[in-house]
């Protein structure tokens, strides 16, 4: 089976990723499986920059297929904050409830009709040469006025989607994914991957 390498940390989105790509010929693999795993700086000022930074920096160093994703929540009302900021908006170490907190602020006194905010995920991937693929994913919705919801991550509890009047937090891991940003992006990487596949040599390990 050809290797994958998710280039993130970041569990939920592992989760998220792994679920998606289940049904593909690939093993997916991440940091716990590369000991000295590299730490990619997010500096870039776009999500297109950082996904692709993130994902040629980890093919390079595995020498794998490498798979990165950067996702921005764009609030209309805050001309599209916090945008490519969306994980630190409170502070370089905020916390999720923390950021939740500084947006739910900002928009006090905004009517829901204006309110409107969609979630972008930009997802690279990466060839050991430096080859890079890009696509994209969004999702449509609105910022609620309190937090609802337990499942998912970041700004879940916060995010209604659009048709569905529930939170990304008060959906199944299944739900979300069918109609996330990150779950649409996933889809549009699939294609690519299949196409990928017969070209990726199973070694890199
Ligand atoms: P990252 O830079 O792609 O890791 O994402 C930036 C921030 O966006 C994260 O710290 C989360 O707060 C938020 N985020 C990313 N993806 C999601 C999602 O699917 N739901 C809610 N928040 C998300």
């Amino acid at each position: 089976m050809a290797r994958l390498v998710v280039a993130s940390r970041n569990e939920h989105k592992i989760k998220e990723i792994q679920a998606i790509l289940a049904d593909q010929p690939w093993q997916v693999l991440t940091a716990h499986d590369f000991p000295g795993f590299p730490e990619v700086v997010e500096d870039g000022s776009t999500l297109e920059a950082n996904a692709i930074k993130k994902a040629k920096e980890i093919a390079a160093f595995t020498g794998c297929l490498a798979l990165a994703d950067d996702t921005g929540l764009e609030v209309d009302a805050l001309g599209g904050k916090p945008g490519v900021h969306s994980a630190r908006f409170a502070g370089p170490k905020a916390t999720y409830e923390e950021n939740n907190r500084k947006l739910l602020r900002l928009l006090e006194g905004v009517p829901p009709e204006e309110r409107t905010a969609r979630f972008r995920c930009v997802i690279a991937i990466a060839e050991p040469d430096g080859n890079v693929h890009v696509v994209e994913g969004k999702c449509e919705g609105l910022i609620g006025f309190a937090a609802k919801g337990e499942g998912g991550f970041g700004y879940d509890p916060l995010f209604i989607v659009d048709g569905m009047e529930k939170t990304f937090a008060e959906l199944s891991p299944e739900e979300k994914n069918r109609v996330s940003h990150r779950g649409r992006a996933l889809q549009l990487a699939a294609e690519l991957l299949a196409e990928l596949a017969p070209l990726t040599p199973e070694s890199g390990v």
